[in-house]
């Protein structure tokens, strides 16, 4: 889909499923912490799995730049429903980057199709921020590597059907990340989700423990040719993941400040609209410069991904002005909305749930600024 009217076509129809079918169901499905399987359905339908994959591979290759939109506008209604769609498009990213064109043919329509889903297996119990101390192994045994260990915090692990999985085929090695391999594993190779694990926020979408226990893999699952490519194959998908993430900062912190300036002219204090105080007008202008400067880094960092450069700076920068704006106003819409922000019954309270999610994950806004940091002094 390389046409703007066509892709404005698309985001319209998007927003209209948005507002009729996905709004009035949202308290529900959250509260309840659903898996919304129809909803999930519809998405498939729109092709939203193939978001990002080429068309050649039967996606609807679409930039960057228009993933970020629609990762805006869905968030903006409800934040779980990328989560389904993020880390299935990073696996497919890893193949369409790092795989080979034999790997790209095989995986990439069933990626594109929804038949095959995917997530991303890198944390453990004992790392998160320091991939390169990862414990599961990869023991190449003839023309399969056998797999054991264990993975947390793992997004669509129950739901969805594979992995792209981080693993050490060479854990004695030195750098530690020469030692690191990614693997395609299938929910087929036996697998098993040990533990759903409970969330404050980003209810619905499944995120779980999984372990390995000699699961058997065939060695042509290894992402690429060679072994010892999986850290930097890693980072390079965390881009499109950390541009995922901001823009659903964008949709989170634009959310809060529209819920906002709803209220700020239909609630009254003091006899006017509270919109007419000072004390709101500050929060309502700082809000709307948060959104305004996060979708402006985000769109930067879609058009350096789409120019095919490495982006570490610009994904990391909107990575980290994103998330903790859109933390920041879903506080100040807390505050602009009193008791009814804090109320079940509505969305406010949903935003200062999912927010801190997003300074967590796909790099905590910690590591996002050693990354910032490190690129401008190599800058230099
Ligand atoms: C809901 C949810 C879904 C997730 N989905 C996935 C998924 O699909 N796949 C997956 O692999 N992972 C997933 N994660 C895990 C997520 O990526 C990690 O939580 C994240 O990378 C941070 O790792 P950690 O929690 O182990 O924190 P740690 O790495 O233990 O960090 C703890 C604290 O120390 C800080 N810190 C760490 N190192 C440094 C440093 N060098 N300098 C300064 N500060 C530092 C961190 O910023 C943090 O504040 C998910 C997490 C959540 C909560």
């Amino acid at each position: 889909m390389q046409h703007q009217g066509e892709l404005d076509e698309f985001v319209r129809v998007i927003q209209k499923w948005l507002e009729q079918d996905v709004l009035p169901q949202v308290l529900e499905f959250e509260h309840a912490d659903k898996y919304p399987t129809a909803m999930v359905e519809q998405m498939r339908e729109f092709g939203l799995f193939g978001a990002t994959i080429p068309e050649a591979y039967g996606g609807l290759g679409l930039s960057a730049l228009a993933y970020s939109s629609i990762v805006e506008t869905i968030s903006k209604v409800w934040m779980s429903l990328t989560g389904v769609i993020n880390s299935h498009l990073m696996m497919a990213e890893l193949v369409r980057r790092y795989g080979t064109e034999e790997q790209r043919q095989e995986w990439l329509p069933r990626f594109a199709s929804g038949e095959l889903r995917g997530g991303l297996g890198l944390t453990e119990p004992d790392c998160g921020s320091d991939l390169q101390a990862i414990r599961t192994v990869a023991v190449r045994d003839g023309d399969r590597y056998v797999v054991s260990g264990t993975k947390l915090w793992i997004t669509n692990g129950g739901k969805g059907n594979c992995l792209a999985l981080l693993v050490k085929t060479d854990p004695e090695a030195q750098p530690r990340h020469a030692g690191m391999s990614l693997l395609i594993v299938l929910r087929s190779d036996g697998y098993e989700v040990s533990r759903q694990l409970g969330k404050i926020g980003y209810k619905g979408v499944d995120t779980v423990e999984l372990h390995f226990d000699d699961v058997e893999v065939p060695a042509n699952r290894l992402i690429g040719t060679v072994p010892g490519q999986g850290f930097h194959q890693t980072v390079g998908a965390l881009e499109l993941g950390r541009i995922n993430v901001a823009a659903r900062g964008v949709g989170l912190s634009t959310a809060a400040l529209d819920a906002s300036l709803q209220y700020s002219r239909t609630r009254h204090t003091m006899g006017k609209p509270i919109g007419q105080h000072q004390a709101i007008q500050l929060k309502l202008a700082d809000m709307a410069c948060r959104a305004a400067s996060s979708r402006l880094l985000v769109q930067k960092a879609a058009e350096a991904f789409d120019a095919g450069q490495r982006c570490d700076l610009e994904a990391g920068m909107a990575k980290l002005v994103a998330t903790e704006a859109a933390l920041d106003n879903a506080t100040d819409a807390m505050r602009i909305h009193g008791a009814y922000g804090y109320s079940t019954e509505g969305h406010i309270e949903r935003y200062y749930r999912d927010a801190p999610l997003l300074c967590i994950g796909e790099g905590t806004n910690e590591i996002q600024r050693i990354i910032i940091a490190r690129a401008l002094l190599a800058d230099g």
